[in-house]
């Protein structure tokens, strides 16, 4: 999310997933038969489709969508729109997509998709004429039983609302479980749009207890103020936490006495940004990672923390609220300096969890109370952080290879039963 390109400019985050999952096949002593398998995506799919813009001119662009594993029930992940996707960062983050749902333990593969596009820069028209055609290039592979998008950065309940309705007008029927995160008035679900944020905080109630770090009066920065930042900033303020920092892609503001989340949102809905926010100083996106407070949540993209900069990180907590916010090479100086990572497959897996809630409500077309999602999301939360809090004591190793070891032994026994084919 920092304006320059961070995943261009960053390692590899295909190498890095891979890296990850090798940690992990380690510790577990995985069969080398089930490392190649589950070493890469099952299913690749690339696009190059055409939109009418609005002048009349016609514009190709490129997407992608990524089935990683599917041993567990249908691939499961979101949809991005941005500029700097590429082939390898949709694979990893259809492989992160696995073992998160592996970790909270839903029924779901993993999958992802991206458009390369800067959609800041389309009308709503040529938004809609994008969202249309990808979706009818992707058809072969989605379905409410084989793979089911949804949200991500820079797309949002009106995209999926676009993509359900072309899905269904292909078959002439509507089939709302073909995507999650749509608008409440199509099937969407009760507290999906908080998903994301609650969880991270259910998971930092874990770690505060584990710690002894109290959540009220906790000095929070956090980079990124899209859905996911955005609302953690407001759950946590609601705890008593103090945000001192935020960021966007612009850059960040930040003030010691602490930020008001609410007027932060509406000065960033009336600018486009919270740069300029009144009363506070600004602070550039990698300055925000370094600051001081308790607790450092990366909302934003991948490849932020890295070998250069976390040994100045000052945060006792890092919950990444972002996918691959950090490099193994990070993941290793934090934790030798007793830093505390959430991992992004756990800290922010309370979005797809809402999301199979979702799904589940829309098969049987029975809708659940919000205090029956969030109790259920905090249930699910609760049980992930445990598994994953204990694997890392009994094996000594940090937070993340702990929740990719719980992952892939689910994933890995799922296979082994299955067998192969043919
Ligand atoms: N894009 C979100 C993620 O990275 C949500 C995926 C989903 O709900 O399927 O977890």
């Amino acid at each position: 999310m920092a304006s320059s390109n961070p995943v261009a400019e960053a390692p590899n985050i295909w190498a890095v997933a891979q890296a990850q999952f090798d940690a992990a096949a380690e510790q577990l002593d995985l069969d080398p038969g089930l490392r190649r398998v589950l070493r890469v995506p099952q299913r690749e799919l690339t696009v190059n489709f055409p939109v009418t813009m609005d002048d009349g001119h016609v514009e190709v662009f490129t997407g992608y969508r990524i089935q990683h594993n599917v041993s567990r029930g249908p691939a499961k992940g979101g949809i991005r729109y941005h500029q700097d996707v590429t082939r390898d960062e949709v694979r990893a983050l259809s492989m992160w997509m696995t073992w998160k749902c592996a970790v909270v333990n839903i029924p779901y593969g993993g999958g992802k998709g991206g458009v390369i596009v800067d959609p800041k820069k389309l009308s709503m028209r040529e938004l809609e004429g994008l969202t249309r055609r990808f979706t009818t290039e992707i058809s072969p592979l989605i379905g409410p039983d084989r793979d089911i998008p949804a949200p991500d950065v820079n797309t949002n309940a009106q995209v999926m609302a676009w993509m359900m309705d072309t899905f269904s007008m292909h078959r002439g029927y509507t089939i709302p479980g073909v995507v999650t995160g749509k608008p409440i008035a199509i099937g969407g679900s009760l507290g999906r749009n908080e998903a994301t944020a609650r969880g991270a905080v259910y998971t930092l109630h874990q770690a505060s207890r584990t710690l002894d770090i109290p959540l009220a009066g906790a000095r929070v920065s956090i980079q990124g103020y899209g859905n996911a930042g955005s609302i953690a900033a407001d759950l946590l303020a609601d705890e008593g936490a103090v945000i001192v920092a935020v960021s966007d892609s612009s850059g960040g503001i930040y003030n010691t006495k602490g930020l008001d989340p609410a007027r932060v949102s509406a000065w960033k809905a009336e600018h486009g940004t919270v740069v300029g926010f009144p009363g506070a100083d600004s602070v550039s996106n990698t300055e925000i990672l370094e600051l001081d407070c308790e607790i450092l949540v990366p909302a934003a993209l991948e490849n932020q923390i890295t070998a250069q900069n976390a040994p100045r990180i000052q945060a006792r907590i890092v919950a990444e609220a972002a996918n691959g916010p950090t490099t193994p090479e990070a993941d290793q100086i934090l934790y030798d300096r007793g830093v505390f990572v959430i991992p992004d497959i756990l800290c922010n897996a309370g979005g797809v969890t809402v999301s199979y809630f979702e799904w589940v409500q829309d098969m049987q077309s029975f809708f659940w109370t919000e205090s029956r999602i969030n109790e259920s999301l905090h249930e699910i939360m609760d049980r992930a952080f445990e598994s994953v809090h204990a694997m890392s004591e009994r094996h000594s190793v940090h937070m993340r290879t702990a929740a990719y070891m719980v992952a892939v032994a689910r994933v890995a026994e799922a296979t082994t039963l299955r067998g192969l084919y043919p």
